[in-house]
């Protein structure tokens, strides 16, 4: 065999098993994207090898199949699937063809969401619905009936339609002479809601059941039930799309078909626009990229469908979809890969947090590596292995999240994940307080806690010591290597480096750094320049007033609002640092779990030691009216930005946080109206369509530089 034909061979063997264990298990081992890309490779083989094409290639059939358990139904007409394209180019390249193939005749568009779920056809005979049935294969499928009479947004009679609606049509029944109805054939799209399909993991877990990878799966699943009671009870729903009936012809437009079935009392997705230029077609799937994240249900694309029936008669259909309608698909959230490491972050609090790194892969337009394991609890529950494949998750801006185990892709070679007993910073024993699931580092100058205790003090909320990020805490908190005149390191006379104390070692050392500005000069990255940048930033933030210091000090259950609570009510330190637990309590907002834990903070020795110091800087401890807000210039009032890919120092939402501050909105998709894209390492499609668009590009760096240009 060539090389070619044993590539083509292993492919449809490997298409062939994940199409079973996705439509007939409902557990699939590989996530859809990828799952695509081999079927995109077959298709390109076949191509260029048209000879070694056969008809049981999956590339020649609707895929899917009947499983076992319900009898089968030959459909009326075929169940199609629909072509896929992955960008904008393919679909204007689509539409031109339809263009074509119209010969000039004039049509429009009409754009849906894809509804994430499974296709069902219903049946109606005299009004009645008699059949449920699946795709299956396309020509052959599974009627659940019974399991489609769960679903409560499925009428099982239809409503009387008026001939007001359709003069033309015999579908609607006429007042005068009320004939028979045609067999009527409904086909939708059913979906489980984000809520039920979490509800129903979390049942599955706790009876021990593997979970589903997505509400997809869990749909699908669900269908195929024998008994329909447990399908009763998980909420399923349904958007319906496509209509058709005998013997009579069919409507005009997709439009008035969608409409007849509101009217005949069928549910059908809102969300659908009419277009008559292509133009207007890329504007609604942009728009909807990032409006998808606040439906209740997924969707993982737009079908675009032409309106006018006659037109979709000339363009045809292939023996797989039609040629008249194109799945334009959305990034894909989701994807395997293999856990290789896992490794534990120490936060402020002490608490620590298991971090997976993975086989880097890419993911809605980024390079992912990690992901939050949360906890202790968290590994367990997952049950996740060292050398797992897991399906990762990335939803809108959140960060990735893993989703399950594939248990199927195990080796016997996953290693269990031991949970350290000692900081992984300072090595003292970690600690588990009885019913909390957060393990925690109890020393208090753990030098993760103190950089992490920095970083929350500069942060936007609390004392906004702008450009004192990550890296540079890491920096200010390290021992400096001493170095002579000439650059080079000393060592000492057992030959180990010399290093000076870090320049700083809590918050307060902050406001001594101006003393130290050759220092600081020095580090590396430094330079004047962002040395007095700096300086100016801590310097300001001296004026931040009370509630932001309160916030910042990070005092136990006393986060942002009850800050401000705070500073209201007792106006200066001195007040508040008098105030009873009583005293406390009796303030509206603070109950007294916050009373004494604000109590012992300020009881604490160390703490007093720190107030003293930041009193003695000159920080102001009182309630300001002016805060630091209103003497940030609106430098970007009116603009538009669009964060994509990994800053160096700023996250994400400091970024956005600066922009804002300084009038400008931060939206999450690029389109024509969008003033300036802030790239970062590893931006993906976003940064094309900036080029594309020729929007301006900034990076981190002239991000800053801008938004301080007269400050
Ligand atoms: P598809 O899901 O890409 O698109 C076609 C389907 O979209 C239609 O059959 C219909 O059910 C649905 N649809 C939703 N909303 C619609 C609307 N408004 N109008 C018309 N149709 C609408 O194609 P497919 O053939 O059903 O399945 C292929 C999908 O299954 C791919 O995404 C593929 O990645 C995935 N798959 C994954 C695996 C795996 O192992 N991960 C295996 C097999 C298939």
């Amino acid at each position: 065999m060539s090389n070619f034909a044993e590539e083509i061979a292993e492919l449809r063997r490997q298409i062939d098993d994940h199409d079973y264990r996705y439509y007939v298990l409902n557990a699939p081992i590989v996530a859809d994207v990828e799952y695509d890309a081999l079927l995109r490779r077959l298709r390109e083989l076949e191509a260029q090898h048209p000879d070694l094409i056969t008809p049981d290639s999956p590339t020649q059939r609707v895929s899917g199949q009947p499983a076992s358990g319900f009898a089968e139904y030959v459909h009326k007409r075929p169940m199609l699937s629909l072509d896929n394209s992955y960008s904008i180019d393919d679909l204007r390249d689509w539409a031109k063809r339809c263009e074509k193939l119209a010969e000039g005749r004039n049509f429009d568009y009409v754009a849906e969401l894809k509804i994430d779920g499974l296709s069902i056809s219903l049946i109606y005979e005299n009004g009645l619905l008699t059949n449920g049935v699946t795709r299956g294969d396309g020509v052959r499928g599974e009627a659940v009936t019974q399991n489609v009479r769960t679903i409560r947004s499925i009428p099982l009679r239809l409503k009387e339609n008026t001939k007001q609606d359709n003069p033309q049509s015999s579908l609607f029944a006429d007042e005068e002479v009320a004939g028979p109805l045609p067999e009527v054939e409904v086909r939708g799209e059913v979906y489980l809601p984000h809520e039920s399909f979490q509800q129903m993991n979390r049942e599955r877990e706790q009876q021990g059941l593997p979970t589903y990878a997505n509400p997809r799966n869990a749909a699908s699943g669900t269908m195929r039930q024998l008994d329909s009671n447990i399908v009763a009870s998980r909420k399923l729903d349904i958007f319906c799309y496509q209509l058709f009936f005998d013997g009579d012809e069919a409507f005009p437009t997709h439009q008035q078909s969608m409409q007849w079935m509101e009217h005949a009392g069928f549910k059908v997705n809102p969300h659908r626009r009419v277009c008559k230029t292509i133009d207007e077609l890329v504007a609604f799937c942009n728009e909807w990229e990032t409006k998808r994240d606040a439906l209740n249900y997924e969707t993982d694309g737009i079908v675009i469908k032409v309106n006018q029936t006659r037109i979709r008669e000339e363009i045809g259909t292939t023996s797989k979809s039609p040629r008249w309608a194109i799945a334009y698909k959305f990034p894909a959230r989701q994807i395997s890969t293999k856990l290789v490491d896992v490794i534990y972050q120490v936060g402020r609090t002490g608490a620590i947090t298991p971090v997976a790194v993975f086989e880097p892969v890419l993911l809605a337009g980024t390079t992912v590596s990690r992901a939050s394991l949360h906890n202790a609890d968290e590994i367990k529950r997952l049950g996740v292995m060292l050398g797992d494949y897991v399906f990762i998750e990335k939803s809108g801006e959140i960060i990735p999240q893993v989703i399950k185990v594939i248990t199927e892709r195990r080796t016997g070679e996953e290693k269990e994940i031991v949970f350290p007993t000692e900081c992984p910073e300072c090595q003292t024993d970690l600690i588990r307080p009885e019913g909390e699931a957060v393990t925690r580092c109890p020393n208090p100058v753990c030098p993760a806690k103190v950089r992490e205790r920095i970083l929350y003090f500069a942060s936007r909320r609390a004392m906004r010591i702008e450009g004192l990020g990550e890296a540079l805490v890491q920096q200010l908190t390290s021992p400096r290597i001493q170095r002579d005149t000439k650059g080079e390191a000393l060592f000492d006379q057992i030959g180990q480096e010399m290093t000076l104390s870090p320049l700083i070692q809590d918050v307060a050392d902050l406001y001594q750094l101006k003393d130290k500005r050759d220092e600081l000069i020095a580090l590396e990255r430094m330079g004047e320049k962002s040395a007095d940048n700096l300086l100016a930033q801590i310097e300001t933030s001296k004026q931040a007033g009370l509630a932001r210091l309160l916030h910042g000090l990070d005092i136990r259950h006393v986060g942002e609002r009850t800050a401000q609570v705070l500073a209201n009510h007792f106006s200066s330190i001195e007040k508040l640092e008098a105030a009873s637990v009583e005293e406390l309590s009796n303030v509206y907002e603070i109950g007294s779990v916050m009373a004494i834990a604000i109590r012992e903070w300020f009881d604490n020795e160390r703490n007093q030691k720190l107030l003293a110091r930041l009193k003695e800087a000159g920080i102001l401890m009182q309630v300001t009216r002016v805060g630091t807000e209103a003497t940030i210039p609106r430098l970007f009032e009116g603009k538009q930005f669009v964060l994509t890919g990994t800053l160096p120092t700023m996250k994400r939402d400091e970024a956005k946080t600066f922009i804002e501050a300084r009038g400008g909105r931060v939206n999450s998709s690029v389109s024509k109206k969008t003033d300036f894209v802030v790239a970062g390492e590893e931006a993906g499609s976003k940064l094309e369509r900036a080029q594309e668009l020729a929007i301006k590009i900034l990076d981190e760096a002239a991000l800053l530089e801008f938004g301080q240009a007269t400050n």
